[in-house]
């Protein structure tokens, strides 16, 4: 065991926040944990793990917010500006670890710290300044009820930062967040969303409105390997460039996916009644690109894909919209899975969603929800309080979207997300409703056609993580071989592995879409911080942190039932080139494969063997309760 402070990558501190007592102090981080979770996302949930009094519900001013980052964020690695959010999630009341890339992570560590701890609350609303190794809690009357935008444009004017792509950053929430809507996000730098398990909710419940960070703390590398560390920066940049992701995300954005997810059955369309629509050649990447926007590409921190921009429609209803060009995600969810077939729409919709602060995963399956049900009557115009939530209704989706984030109305209901109102609601709601059994709902596609997709979001433990679906593929990097044929056991092998591989690249944080080879990222780790890892490491890495956050949530009181999905997202899909399939029938063949491959029970709970194997002794003594 490595007890010694690594010899580069780390500031070592933590900045602890009680909105309370208004007390601010600085802590070192214990080098152990460094070494067993490297950073971000594993070690932002240990450091939760240790201060989370179970049982408690999210909104508990006891709770803590941990906001990680890792050695490599902040360097010259690409899309190094990716930070984690970890607490409790809102919508499950179980763990939630949201990621966000931009800026905020790189200018954390200028700021001079690792990891941002957040507790207690403050009666008022209040932002936290952050700058250079001094922070203070400030005022944030001004900003109550302001959308993310305004928000961040008051605190760039306040702080002096104009221009967007220097120096400072914002996370912020918006009026949902402030309305404790479950689904609320955080959202920085505008436009880079954490979005998942209600982030921006536990924000909210602790009257924290925005974070600023800003400074010039320099981060250490060892100068004995500092310039092997640049070459291997250099070979991690060229390989990102030529995955298959790096090839058509860097280069065309995740919009260029649509038409071959849609060809594929995997685009969500109207709450999954349907996988077909006419008109898709306009929602290719392309199309969109030169005829339906005007865009400038406005990359993160150290990227040179050109993947995000900034848009402005050319043609459509919502001519002359601005904001960021959607994910395809967002496309697919603010379009053809709410029976929006032009393809500028959704980019006022995710303008206008970005601004409330909402997480557009649970609102798109929420909304395309009601809208089923009121096609079908089984819902009204009067009790959507006038809101006739037509398909392809953008404006009445857009004032629908304004309530929930107000919480107003039937707004009130909708702002529990999908599965509680879906209960609340009754009748036929529960059948009709797209969500996993944790209490959330999943990544914005058709997964039915996408059984690895579908089943890594089913088993996640922070609510709706994506990880790698290898189940088309296999993997070198994870020693996978693609069988033949697909027995369940390879299902659940693969998934297994790839929520390991996924979990250790949380730890080193980066952007996702700048993955290279596991060997140069790795190699990369050990240059800057001195340390010895290999491939077997990093995956036993990936594990412990997969078999914590099971603990976290087995500690909680979760079941194997919790590893389940709701009764629509298994039924077959209707039409399209997935008709008939459903992963149903050998769902609990591969979910036991799964649990194997884990060294966990019948139930989903991990083995004393295992937890012991893993350093993860102190969790224990919840097998007993
Ligand atoms: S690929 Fe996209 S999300 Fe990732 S760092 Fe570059 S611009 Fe940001």
């Amino acid at each position: 065991m490595n007890k010694k402070f690594p010899k580069g990558g780390y500031l070592g501190k933590t900045l602890r926040v009680d909105l309370s007592s208004g007390k601010i102090t600085e802590e070192m981080i214990d080098p152990k944990f460094l070494y067993q979770y490297i950073g971000g996302t594993g070690l932002g949930v240990r450091l939760l793990y240790d201060e989370t009094i179970p049982g408690l519900d999210p909104y508990d001013p006891q709770n803590r917010i941990v906001i990680a980052v890792g050695p490599l964020t902040g360097t010259l690695v690409p899309g190094s500006g990716t930070y984690s959010i970890n607490c409790r999630n809102t919508l499950t009341g179980l763990l939630t670890s949201a990621q966000a890339n931009g800026f905020f992570g790189a200018r954390l560590r200028y700021a001079g710290y690792d990891v941002l701890i957040i507790q207690g609350k403050s009666d008022t609303p209040v932002y936290l300044y952050i700058n250079d190794g001094q922070a203070t809690i400030e005022d944030a009357s001004k900003l109550a009820g302001k959308g993310t935008f305004a928000t961040d444009q008051w605190l760039r004017k306040k702080y002096g930062e104009a221009d967007i792509d220097h120096h400072i950053s914002v996370a912020a929430i918006g009026p949902a967040g402030e309305n404790l809507v479950r689904f609320a996000c955080v959202m920085n730098d505008r436009g880079h969303v954490a979005a998942t398990g209600g982030v921006g909710a536990i924000m909210g419940s602790k009257g924290l409105k925005a974070i600023v960070v800003h400074g010039n703390q320099a981060i250490p590398v060892d100068p004995a390997d500092s310039e092997t560390f640049l070459e291997n920066i250099r070979q991690w940049r060229d390989e990102a460039h030529n995955t298959g992701m790096g090839k058509s995300v860097g280069k065309k954005g995740t919009i260029g996916f649509y038409l071959n997810a849609h060809k594929k059955g995997w685009a969500p369309v109207k709450n999954l009644t349907t996988n077909v629509f006419s008109g898709t050649e306009k929602f290719d990447g392309d199309y969109i690109r030169k005829k339906a926007h005007k865009s400038l590409p406005r990359s993160c921190y150290q990227c040179t894909f050109t993947h995000c921009h900034a848009v402005q429609v050319t043609r459509g209803p919502y001519k002359g919209a601005i904001g960021e060009e959607v994910e395809y995600e967002i496309l697919a969810g603010f379009g053809p899975n709410w029976g929006i077939y032009d393809p500028g729409t959704p980019t006022m919709l995710n303008t206008l969603n970005d601004d409330l602060g909402m997480d557009a995963k649970e609102l798109t399956f929420l909304i395309s929800m009601m809208m089923e049900g009121y096609e079908k009557g089984m819902i009204g115009k009067k009790e959507l309080d006038g809101i006739a939530l037509k398909w392809g209704d953008a404006e009445a989706a857009a004032e629908m979207m304004r309530r929930i984030s107000r919480r107003e109305g039937i707004g009130d209901l909708l702002a529990e997300g999908v599965k509680r109102s879906s209960d609340k609601l009754g009748g036929e709601f529960p059948s009709i409703a797209v969500y996993v059994k944790k209490g959330n709902a999943p990544h914005v596609h058709d997964p039915r056609s996408r059984w690895g997709t579908l089943f890594n979001q089913v088993v996640a433990d922070t609510g709706s993580q994506e990880a790698v679906d290898y189940t088309a593929r296999g993997s070198e990097d994870l020693a996978i071989e693609k069988p033949t044929a697909e027995p369940d056991e390879y299902l659940g092998e693969v998934n297994a592995k790839s929520a390991w591989w996924r979990q250790f690249q949380e730890c080193l944080l980066y952007c996702y879409y700048q993955t290279a080879s596991g060997e140069t990222m790795i190699k990369t780790l050990n240059t800057l911080t001195g340390s010895d890892y290999d491939m077997a490491h990093a995956l036993r890495i990936g594990k412990r942190v997969v078999n914590l956050m099971r603990m976290f949530n087995v500690r909680e009181g979760m079941t194997k039932e919790h590893d389940s999905f709701s009764q629509r997202l298994g039924t077959p899909p209707v039409d399209g080139p997935a008709q008939g399939k459903s992963i149903a029938p050998t769902f609990e063949r591969v979910l036991q494969a799964y649990y194997k491959m884990s060294n966990w029970d019948q139930e989903g709970v991990p083995t004393r063997e295992i937890l012991e194997e893993l350093d993860l002794g102190f969790t224990i003594p919840v097998l007993g309760k």
